[in-house]
């Protein structure tokens, strides 16, 4: 099991790999761009060259890429999806060029045009970028409006499309907001058997560990500090003693309120590694 942050990365990729191990992170993931933006920024080639340098002497791994929030490939709009295909292959270049492991991508909202519709197209929009160096992990989602991602037979369907070509990123809020109770262990290991089913546990390759403010069922994404929301302590437990999703990296995504916050949040999961012997001390 490792364990890492989503890390702000500011203006630069220069001191990344110093503000991980700082903070004593195995693994990390950042945005490449403003998240909620659309401006595309052409790094230069030399802060490429010292991230990929600064990763070559480093022992953290992976590196992960979050895409932007705005990038949806799921609807049929033609100025959206353009503009999310032109994104998309800037930020996938970049990925490649930085050597990244994975980029997590949210499969989008089909706007009213259905699941089937929206799955088409998310996989058409992915294919081209699935064969590459870095790895393309779907993230499950809350559920919210239109979103695509809510249960194990849609992300299955983008999976079949692409022929099996792509991974999954567990977000653990998501599953729950989506109405999976993962902080119960027989609810957890149902999920995972509708999961072995549907495409097999083997796809899910990194999960990120998130609380959750808001119920189970909600459709509302709303992250909250390791053992302190909806989820509960029991809940981590339970995923990090589980055979499979124990030997995952974890990614927090979890508030930033205080100083201190995502090292503490670390902490509690490393306690808990290390309590099921999924840490080597
Ligand atoms: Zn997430």
């Amino acid at each position: 099991m490792k364990i890492g942050a989503h890390l702000l990365i500011g203006k630069g990729l220069n001191h990344v790999f110093e503000t991980a191990e700082r903070l004593g992170c195995d693994c990390f993931q950042v945005f490449l761009h403003n998240p909620r933006g659309w401006n595309r920024s052409f790094r230069e080639r030399s802060e490429i060259f010292s991230f990929r340098k600064a990763a070559k002497k480093s022992m953290i791994s992976p590196v992960v890429i979050h895409m932007q929030y705005l990038l949806n490939l799921a609807t049929s709009g033609k100025e959206i999806r353009l503009k999310s295909m032109r994104l998309l292959e800037h930020e996938m270049t970049e990925s490649e060029m930085m050597g990244a492991d994975y980029y997590i991508i949210h499969p989008g909202s089909h706007r009213g045009n259905g699941i089937e519709s929206g799955v088409n197209l998310v996989a058409e929009g992915l294919k081209p970028f699935c064969k590459g160096k870095t790895r393309i992990l779907l993230e499950n989602t809350a559920g919210q409006g239109d979103s695509i991602g809510r249960n194990w037979e849609e992300i299955g369907s983008i999976i079949d499309r692409l022929g099996g070509n792509a991974g999954i990123c567990f977000d653990t809020a998501h599953a729950y907001e989506s109405g999976y109770d993962i902080s119960n262990r027989i609810s957890l290991h149902a999920m995972k058997d509708e999961i072995e089913k549907r495409f097999g546990m083997g796809y899910i390759q990194l999960v990120h560990a998130n609380d959750s403010i808001t119920l189970k069922g909600s459709n509302v994404d709303r992250h909250q500090h390791i053992g302190e929301g909806c989820i509960g302590i029991k809940g981590f437990e339970n995923l990090v003693k589980d055979e499979w999703f124990g030997e995952l990296p974890f990614i927090i995504e979890t508030p930033k309120d205080n100083e201190g916050d995502d090292r503490r949040n670390m902490e509690i999961l490393r306690k808990l590694g290390e309590k099921h012997g999924k840490i080597r001390i």
